[in-house]
């Protein structure tokens, strides 16, 4: 998968889809240093529970304020539309994640279309523990159905950069993904991977 080359100089602003602070520090740092002038934007309703969503938003504001960058966050916290959206695809035997994907990139690559940006990325593609090809692949299809474009760069290769930096700033690192499932599979050592039946109720 080929790298994007340096932004042409009439396309400098780039709308930079932020999941969390330690996931930001290495593509912020990659895209200004290649003259892209950068924006944040948060949104990520997947992330549970609400004192989470607050502590990573708060943590990412803390960075990108000492960073200089503009941003913006939306805080409706779309947990109910998030959990039929994951449940949804559990059901269908689809991959949630993918569901997750699609749904922070369109509505990123929306905002970016609504407010005068050319380009869109995420900090999704810093991360090793997440799926980069179908991230890559739905950012793309993102952009194509709002007209603009999607700025590819493998992130990861800053992984342990980033990693190191964070802690340095003694940013606040999460221990899991984001959503409720998630967190089930980071603590839970029972936990199978298959989906639960509800329990039977039983009447009279
Ligand atoms: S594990 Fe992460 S990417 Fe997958 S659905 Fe949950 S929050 Fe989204």
């Amino acid at each position: 998968m080929e790298d994007n080359s340096k932004p042409p100089e009439e396309t400098r602003l780039i709308l930079l889809h932020q999941c969390c602070a330690p996931c930001s520090v290495y593509p912020l740092e990659r895209l200004m240093q290649d003259g892209w002038e950068v924006c944040g934007y948060f949104f990520n309703p997947n992330i549970h529970p609400y004192a989470e969503f607050k502590k990573r938003l708060e943590c990412l504001e803390t960075h990108n304020k000492t960073v200089g960058i503009e941003y913006s966050a939306d805080e409706a916290y779309g947990l109910r539309s998030f959990l039929k959206t994951a449940a949804s695809a559990e059901e269908a035997g689809e991959s949630r994640c993918q569901a997750c994907y699609t749904l922070r990139l369109n509505a990123a690559a929306r905002y970016a279309r609504e407010n005068g940006f050319k380009v869109f990325t995420t900090t999704l593609l810093y991360s090793r523990r997440q799926n980069h090809e179908i991230i890559a692949s739905i950012g793309k299809a993102s952009a194509r159905t709002f007209g603009i474009d999607f700025y590819y760069e493998d992130f990861r290769r800053g992984w342990q950069e980033g990693v190191n930096r964070s802690k340095e700033l003694n940013m606040y690192r999460q221990s899991y993904c984001g959503c409720i499932f998630s967190e089930e599979e980071r603590y839970n050592k029972n936990f199978d991977g298959k989906l639960k039946l509800p329990l039977m109720v039983r009447k009279g």
